[in-house]
Formats: structure tokens, sequence, C-alpha cells
């Protein structure tokens, strides 16, 4: 009972919740009058880097304008309007790939998950449009493709996922071409999408799921159900096929409910240990090497073993396994003072790589940031998460957590959090579909407004 009651809480409190549970205020700290010993002057700016305002108290730059990088840049200038937050983002508009598997099931269009950084400008956040190439920690300064160069007290970054291209023999960017990846919403999901419309009906479509960790721990099952849905209506002859190095994955129990009552044997799931494991990929013969067997597939959607973005790569943040580790209690790197790592990219204990999550994780480190520019001492912070699938326009379920800081890591609150029930009306199935939605309105209205 008290595990419902808590995870009734989260979904009731939604990001109120976030916030409140390491006692952020908006603006409170801004109104402070911080200790002189911690008020920086601005720097003279070097030639060709962003001029830094005379009156501001720190400069930390954002890199990665999506679920974290949005939310630390508004979260740092809400807590400290006198700091100079920049967000530096290489892309004009942001898409989401939360609700990116309903594209995929010609339920929405991409234009429904686009947003531009508008809103974020508009509250004094200056918005830059660059790739960043070069970080130079020792210096402070990173690079940018434009040629741009900018100055920085704290940097935070927030950029992602890279694909481990080549990991699988035969799979790389030009494969992904024929067999889409569509781990990053935008034109592979428009792929994909295509070419689902163009399979027959009878046809066969293989989902390869990656190895942990990933993004979106149950993104890929979310995905075989929706595009079930849509072949129901459109195909209902076809096959869809889950190829899966792993033998056990999130919600696991529920969506295998789910697909068997909504979709009958229309998906497939085959475990590592039962054949999942491909070994190669053949994209011009549309066919995966298992180690059991060999697969032809009419439609294949290649998901790749992932690792943190190139960026943090390159900035010498990862460690042997291609993450970054980070301090938890702020988010700075271990490798390098005064960077810090949050979202996908960052290894955060037993939370998940989710949207969520890196909401959750921006706004503990935006509130370290202003803490440390201030002088003041750490705030405790706590960490939230909860991933909802769509199994059927009338079929959610999901998975909630709350996470301590426990023996300097990221830890699960005991007895707290948990997953839908396995027994549960029709009514509650539908309403999860409602809270997906809802929380996909209010976390992005949280990034971009
Ligand atoms: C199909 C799918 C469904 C999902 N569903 C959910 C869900 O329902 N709920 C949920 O919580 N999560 C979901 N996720 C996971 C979620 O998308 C990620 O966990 C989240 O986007 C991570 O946030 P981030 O800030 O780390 O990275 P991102 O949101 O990917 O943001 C990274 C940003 O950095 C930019 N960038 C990268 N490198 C540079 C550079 N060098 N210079 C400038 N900019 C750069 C990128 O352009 C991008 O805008 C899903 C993922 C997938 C693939």
């Amino acid at each position: 009972m008290a595990r419902l009651t808590r995870r009734d809480l989260i979904k009731a409190t939604g990001m109120a919740g976030a916030l409140g549970a390491f006692g952020w205020a908006p603006g409170l700290w801004g109104q402070e009058t911080a200790p002189k010993e911690a008020v920086k002057p601005a720097k003279k700016p070097a030639k060709a880097a962003e001029p830094a305002p005379a009156k501001a108290k720190a400069r930390v730059i954002v890199v990665g304008g999506g679920y974290g990088g949005t939310i630390a840049a508004k979260y740092l200038k809400m807590g400290d309007p006198e700091i100079q937050v920049t967000l530096i983002e290489k892309d004009e508009k942001f898409i989401s790939c939360p609700l990116s598997n309903e594209v995929l099931a010609g339920e929405r269009d991409l234009d429904s998950l686009s947003f531009t950084y508008a809103g974020l400008a508009k509250r004094g956040i200056s918005v830059v449009r660059d790739e960043i190439t070069q970080v130079d920690a020792a210096k402070k300064t990173i690079k940018g493709k434009s040629g741009k160069s900018y100055e920085y007290d704290k940097l935070i970054l927030s950029p992602g996922v890279a694909f481990k291209w080549g990991a699988i023999k035969g799979f790389d960017e030009a494969a992904a071409e024929i067999m889409p990846h569509a781990w990053k919403a935008g034109p592979q999901t428009a792929l994909l999408r295509k070419q689902l419309q163009a399979m027959p009906d009878g046809g066969k479509f293989y989902i390869v799921a990656p190895p942990n960790p990933y993004r979106c721990p149950p993104g890929p099952y979310e995905r075989a159900a929706l595009v079930a849905h849509y072949f129901k209506q459109h195909k209902p002859k076809s096959k869809i096929i889950i190829l899966d190095p792993k033998d056990k994955f999130s919600k696991q129990a529920l969506f295998q409910q789910g697909w068997k009552q909504v979709y009958g044997d229309m998906i497939e799931w085959v475990p590592g240990a039962g054949g999942g494991i491909v070994e190669e990929v053949k994209p011009k013969a549309m066919t995966l090497v298992g180690q059991v067997e060999e697969y032809k597939g009419d439609v294949v959607n290649f998901i790749p073993a992932q690792e943190a973005g190139a960026l943090a790569k390159l900035a010498g943040l990862t460690d042997e396994k291609g993450w970054c580790p980070v301090d938890p209690k702020t988010f700075e790197s271990t490798k390098q003072k005064d960077v810090f790592v949050i979202g996908d990219a960052c290894i955060a204990g037993t939370m998940p790589k989710s949207g969520y999550a890196a909401n959750s994780q921006a706004k503990v480190c935006a509130a370290a940031i202003v803490a440390l520019v201030n002088g003041k001492s750490l705030p405790e912070p706590s960490y939230v998460n909860t991933c909802y699938s769509i199994i059927a326009p009338n079929y959610g379920i999901s998975v909630a957590g709350i996470y301590e800081l426990k023996d300097g890591a990221i830890q699960d609150v005991p007895n707290s959090g948990g997953v839908s029930p396995l027994e549960a009306s029709a009514r509650v199935r539908a309403l999860e579909v409602q809270y997906a939605l809802g929380w996909f309105r209010n976390i992005t209205a949280d990034m971009f407004t």
C-alpha cells in the first residue's frame, strides 16, 4: 500500500514534486545579497569571445538545449538573475523523442513535438546557435563550429547520447539510412514511418533493441506496441519481432500482458538467451545475422549501442565505458573542475536515462551552482523520475522512482516508486495515457516557456 501511495504522490505532484523536494524557490536566491567574496568581477572578454556584462555575477554556459540543458539554463536564471546564462544549441528547434513513437504509429506528426527557444530568450537567457567542437577546461573556454570562442566560469553539458557505430559489424551511419534507428527524433523518425507505410501487409518488421545502458529503457517495447497499433488497422497480417541482446527489460510483465491483450500474437520478443543477439548486419540484403539464425525483414529498426554525446568524450569527461562520472550532489564532472554533466550523458546511480530524469538532474545541478556562486552551502538533493509507455491510445503503463543521495551515490528511496499494477481496470489503463500526455505538456512547458 505504501508503494502505491508514494507512487500516486509523484504523479499528483509531477514537476512540482521535483522542485519542492530540494526546496527550490524560484527567484529566492537571486534576491539574497551574495557575500562579497563570492562576487566575481567580470573578466575582460578575449578577442572574438562573447562579452560578459560588467554586472554578471558568474558566466554559466549550458551546451545542449534538450531535456536537461533547457531546464538547467532556466532554473539558473530563475535562481539568480544576476548570473549570466548562455544556452548553446546546434539545432534551430528541438524535436522531442518522448511521444515520437506515436509518429511511427501515424497518431501525430513531428511538428507537434517541435519547440523553439524563443521562450527561454525572453527570460534573459542568451540563446546561441552553434555546435561546440572544442572544450579547453584549463582556460575555461569552448569553441564552436562557427569559429567563435566562449568563456565561462561554470560549464554545464547536456549533450545526450552518441551511437557506437561499428559496435556490430556492418552497422554504421550509412546503414542507418536503410535500417533507421529513429532514436533521435527528426529525419530518422520520418524515414522509419515512411518505410512502415510502404511495407506490404503480411510483412516482417524487426526492432533490434540496444544493450544496457541506453536512453529510454522502455522505448523499444513501447515502439513495438505503437507500430502494432498501426499494423492492426492497416496491415493486420504483419509481424513485429524484437531481437534483444538482453534477457529482461523495463516493465516487462506489463508490456507482455498489454501486447497479448491488445495485439494477440503480432509481437514476438526474442531474448538474448533465445537467439536475440545480432552479430552482423547486412543492410542491402535487409538481413540480421544472429548467433543462431539469420533474420530477413521488410523493415528493420536497428537501435545501436550508446554512449555519452560526442562532446562529452572530446572534453575528456567519459570513463572507459563511454559515460561521464559526476559528483551526484552537484553533477560536477569528477574529471574536470567547473564542468557539469547532466542528462543521458552522465552516470546517475540507479536513475534511468530519461527526459524526466534529465529534468530532475538539471534542477539539482542548477540549485548547486546557484549556491556555489553565492557562497552558500549546497542544498540536499532529491531526484525523481516517471516513465510512461503508451501501448495503445487507451492503454498506458508507467514506472516511477524517487531517489536520494546515500553513501555518495544516487539510490532508490526504499519503499518508494513502483510500476503500474498488473491487475488494473480499463479505466486505469486509459487514464495512464492521459497522464502521459499531461506529463508531456507539463515538461515541455517547463523547458520552453
Ligand atoms: C523513442 C524514445 C522515446 C522516449 N520517451 C521518453 C519518455 O516518454 N519519457 C522520458 O522521460 N524520456 C523519454 N525518452 C528519453 C529522452 O528523450 C532522453 O532521455 C532525453 O532527451 C535526455 O535529455 P538530454 O538533455 O540528456 O539529451 P537531449 O534531450 O537529446 O538533448 C541534447 C541536446 O544537445 C544538443 N547538442 C549535442 N551536442 C551538441 C554540441 N556539440 N553543440 C551544441 N549542441 C549540442 C542536441 O542537438 C540536443 O538538442 C525517449 C527517448 C526515445 C528515443
